[in-house]
């Protein structure tokens, strides 16, 4: 197997803890992003697959100490879409050719919030065709998940945040509804349970590591995930973590780390779907390019209405554009093509990475987080 990255020792399939951390903590550097767009172009091609995304509920059960949404922010004015108006943004994104959509919403595992989430999968799947729904909404027992499977979503993304237990437990109240163990349990049964499986963490919390980092990537690539969205950390003032602020990284130091990120996780893991995120858009304005062009493949359009949008902050500063669909993708399109990728409409975009998990016999696929 040739040497991916001589300098540094590190091979396809030797990727070590210390060589990931020297490769994240390193200068600038644009070999490690060519060779990210090498593995992206001969595993993925180089097309830029599309996401609706539908901010269903700001409600949430949790407390976790940096997102704006925590359950014991009171500033929040806290809604839930109705079910004709999710339906209907629907509709109208895959009217322009979007053929994925992600659900995203607080953790709410009550059950008026699942049998939304249930009807809105099987509308679309008895109105709409070849649509892959994705939902992102936290820790769910297993037979609701198998219910909303069965009622037509295809793909989960639950972000692990970070893969030491430890560090995990700086961000999050210590009792049973923020166990460490519960979510890499779900995580567990998304994969074996057939959905396509999306993990991420969050880069640049304060006193993170490289090699902490490093671990994620690991993390990551033994969890053998199909998909990962994991992007920069913003700071939020009505979270507890705020009076942290001080000690985050400069935005240009968390920009860069998230990009390479991208690209080690496109290396590490090239057939898989890895996301040029909002926060990431948010921290730089040029998030967008130059997430897709350190490895990431997908991009989420918001189409939550304006009215609720302001009111889904997890941050401080997210990106709010109130420009028409038409017009977002018409710009997607443009910056896509400026640095020579094309997006992809009418197409759902599996990872083939999920593709080849299920024509092949699952290999010892061991998780266990960083105790
Ligand atoms: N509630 C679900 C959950 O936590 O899995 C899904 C929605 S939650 C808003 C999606 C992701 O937002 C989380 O996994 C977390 O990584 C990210 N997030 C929350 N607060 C953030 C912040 N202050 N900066 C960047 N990302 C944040
Ligand atoms: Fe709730 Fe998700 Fe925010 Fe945690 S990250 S408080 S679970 S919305």
């Amino acid at each position: 197997m040739d040497r991916l990255y001589p300098d540094f020792s590190v091979t396809e399939e030797s990727f070590d803890r210390e060589h990931l951390a020297a490769l994240l903590g390193g200068s600038s550097d644009t070999d490690l992003f060519s060779v990210a767009n090498k593995a992206l172009g001969e595993n993925m091609g180089m097309g830029v697959y599309l996401r609706g995304l539908v901010e269903l509920s700001n409600v949430c059960r949790k407390n976790c100490l940096y997102c704006g949404l925590r359950r014991s922010n009171p500033s929040v004015r806290r809604y839930t879409m109705p079910f004709d108006e999710v339906t209907a943004v629907i509709r109208y994104g895959y009217s322009r050719g979007l053929r994925s959509f992600v659900i995203q919403s607080g953790e709410l595992p009550d059950r008026e919030h699942i049998d939304l989430v249930e009807r809105i999968l099987t509308w679309t799947n008895a109105e709409l065709g070849d649509v892959r729904m994705v939902l992102s909404m936290g820790e769910l027992p297993r037979q609701v998940l198998d219910r909303l499977k069965k009622a037509g979503a295809h793909r989960y993304l639950l972000r692990i945040e970070s893969s030491s237990h430890d560090f995990y437990s700086r961000f999050h109240p210590s009792n049973d509804l923020h166990s460490y163990r519960d979510r890499l349990n779900t995580l567990a049964i998304l994969r074996e349970t057939g959905w396509q499986t999306g993990t991420g963490v969050l880069i640049g919390l304060p006193g993170q590591t490289v090699q902490q980092l490093a671990d994620d990537l690991l993390f990551m690539k033994k969890m053998d995930i199909d998909m990962c969205g994991m992007g920069p950390y913003l700071s939020h003032r009505d979270t507890p973590l705020w009076k942290e602020r001080e000690t985050v990284l400069p935005a240009e130091r968390r920009v860069d780390l998230s990009l390479r990120m991208i690209a080690l996780l496109r290396v590490m893991i090239p057939s898989s779907n890895i996301a040029a995120t909002t926060a990431l858009q948010t921290l730089d304005p040029q998030g967008l390019e130059k997430g897709l062009s350190a490895g990431a493949n997908v991009v989420m359009p918001n189409l939550t209405p304006e009215a609720y949008r302001k009111d889904y902050n997890l941050y401080q500063g997210k990106v709010i554009v109130d420009d028409s669909l038409d017009s977002l993708l018409e710009r997607l399109s443009v910056q896509c093509n400026a640095i020579g990728r094309k997006v992809m409409m009418g197409n759902p975009g599996d990872p083939q990475h999920f593709v080849r998990r299920m024509n092949t016999p699952d290999p010892e696929c061991e998780v266990i987080g960083n105790d």
